[in-house]
């Protein structure tokens, strides 16, 4: 949905230009570059939209410290950041746990 956004701003300068096909192009990835910027970098960074994880594979878990394939943490949701914080991944079942007990306390909603 995201790309879909731009094909307005290349159709109107492909329309309305007239420096050519090729430099008409360059315009529109230009301005739309200055436009979806701020875009990316809201999606990217905004704790609103949606809480991110980081995958780890082959990791012994934090809690049960059983080695397993992949492991999980949240690193930053609402009102939660654990972006510079010594990363503690979990197994599947732990990191359920986890989630459900900060859930309960409100940490994250
Ligand atoms: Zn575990």
């Amino acid at each position: 949905m995201r790309w879909q956004l731009s094909t307005p701003i290349l159709a109107v300068c492909l329309m309305y230009l007239h420096f050519g096909v090729t430099w008409n192009t360059v315009v529109a990835n230009l301005v739309g570059g200055l436009i979806f910027f701020w875009v990316d970098k809201f999606i990217f960074t905004s704790k609103i939209i949606a809480p991110q994880w980081e995958v780890a594979e082959n990791i012994v878990c934090h809690d049960c410290e059983k080695p397993v394939f992949r492991g999980y943490r949240l690193v930053r949701a609402k009102n939660y950041d654990r972006t510079s914080a010594v990363p503690e991944f979990r197994c599947e079942k732990c990191s359920q746990i986890k989630l459900d007990k900060q859930k309960k306390k409100g940490i994250i909603s």
